[in-house]
């Protein structure tokens, strides 16, 4: 079989290049061992728009239905999108094939429990241990699953989205919002117009087709929403969204076709849903503190976990949150279900910007103004990043540091948060200051100091 060395293995899923790592017999395997763990009985897949999906996606079929398990087709979806499904269907399990923000020669599975939750590390450790042994439970002839087609997935997340009691889709309406929505040629294009439909407002569509042709990097961050900001003013629209292939991450642009960064997406939405249900809301550590200044406006706190959706979505369930989600544009509210979802952020930011009854940029500029600098150092796969990470300690004093995942520095309104990608073979460092020269100081500082020890 294709070896999994050139797979990046994490609590997130399992990804790779295609061609290079995620092959097809990669893919095989994994759904073997999935299925394996979490059948025989029904497991849905769904997948983003990128030109390997369908090669993928029949490798993952053809895994799942030889240890006895039935395949629920939901075809091109969003990741939220399959995470209700297998919540709903009362599936065993679920299987998204997607490379998330990845570039398009990237492809992914990302595996997920019966509740449509991602796996916990635990668990996900489990399968790869299987992959590793060649642990499968083959089916015999009169067993092999079949292939059962629901193609009604999509409806049923807008529908659960529509019976949601915070929103007010008058007060949506009212407004008659006009808006630039960039899916970049991801699954975004399945499901958004009937979620803008129903919200009654006026949709100019970018890069639509969910062709899986990327035309730019499909982080949602303000660097590659060049084209959006552009066309929002051309439009003279009251703002611009951007969403990532998967559509589980969210970022705004305002009217002024000014990107608000990733980073303000949830503050937003915890600045409606607050105001609306008293409760804690969750975050990973490196979520900006404008979520803790908003929270406190309204007698809430914030709790945080290590970064990964899955932390996220568990802490979120044990505390009962009131809403969670990532710095990076990721909005879960718990009553709906807990995954990030760029449907439901969308529908209460917009129902927060209604309300406010001016623009977006009035809105932004009305949150707590911090700057933050994200920056990457690349490794070899050889080198252990979490190790490196580690020896940080060596160099600095102890006593302000953060452990909860790699190392957090706290400082009078600043932090810097140090380590190794789920996802990637890099060491993220992020700081976030007052004023942008303070955040890049930081950065500066740390990066230096991992080359030194690298
Ligand atoms: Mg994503």
């Amino acid at each position: 079989m294709a070896s999994l060395n050139d797979l990046m293995i994490s609590v997130s899923g399992v990804r790779g290049i295609v061609g290079a790592g995620m092959t097809p017999e990669a893919a095989l395997k994994i759904a073997e061992a999935y299925g394996s763990e979490f059948g025989p009985g029904p497991i849905v897949v769904g997948r983003d728009s990128r030109t390997s999906g369908d090669m993928i996606k029949h490798a993952v079929w053809a895994g799942l239905l030889s240890v006895g398990c039935d395949v629920v087709d939901i075809d091109v979806a969003s990741t939220p999108t399959t995470q209700m499904a297998t919540e709903k269907q009362k599936a065993k399990g679920g299987i998204i094939i997607t490379a998330s923000h990845n570039p398009r020669e990237w492809n992914a599975l990302k595996l997920l429990s019966p509740q449509g939750l991602f796996l916990d590390p635990e668990t996900g450790s489990k399968i790869m241990a299987r992959v590793e042994k060649e642990e499968f439970r083959f089916a015999p002839w009169n067993r092999i699953g079949k292939v059962i087609a629901h193609p009604t997935a999509l409806e049923e997340h807008i529908a659960a989205i529509k019976n949601l009691s915070v929103l007010n889709v008058n007060a949506i309406r009212q407004r008659k919002f006009k808006i630039v929505v960039d899916c970049c040629h991801g699954a975004g294009g399945a499901i958004l117009s009937q979620l803008f439909d129903w919200l009654g407002c006026s949709v100019i569509f970018h890069d639509f087709e969910p062709t899986g042709l990327f035309t730019r990097n499909p982080e949602p961050v303000p660097e590659n929403l060049g084209e959006l900001c552009a066309k929002v003013k051309t439009h003279q629209a009251d703002l611009g969204i951007a969403v990532d292939p998967d559509v589980d991450r969210l970022a705004f642009v305002s009217e002024e076709g000014q990107p608000l960064g990733e980073e303000s997406t949830l503050v937003l939405a915890a600045r409606f849903v607050l105001s609306r249900e008293p409760g804690e809301v969750v975050t990973n550590a490196s979520t900006t503190q404008a979520l803790d200044d908003v929270a406190a406006q309204f007698d809430s706190s914030v709790q945080r976990t290590p970064v990964g959706e899955i932390h996220v979505a568990m802490k979120a369930a044990e505390i009962k949150a009131v809403l969670a989600g990532e710095g990076n544009g990721g909005v879960m509210y718990p009553p709906l279900h807990l995954g990030r979802d760029a449907m439901v952020g969308i529908a209460l930011v917009l129902q927060l910007l209604a309300e406010s009854g001016g623009t977006l940029s009035a809105l932004r500029a009305s949150l707590p103004q911090y700057e933050m600098v994200k920056e990457k150092i690349s490794l070899p796969f050889s080198v252990n990043a979490q190790a490196l990470v580690q020896t940080l300690l060596t160099l600095e004093p102890a006593g302000s540091v953060d452990k909860l995942d790699g190392l957090k520095y706290h400082y009078d309104k600043s932090w810097v948060h140090v380590r190794a990608s789920n996802t990637e073979p890099i060491i993220r460092i992020i700081a976030e200051a007052k004023s942008r020269e303070e955040a890049q100081r930081l950065v500066q500082k740390f990066k230096k100091d991992i080359q030194r020890l690298n």
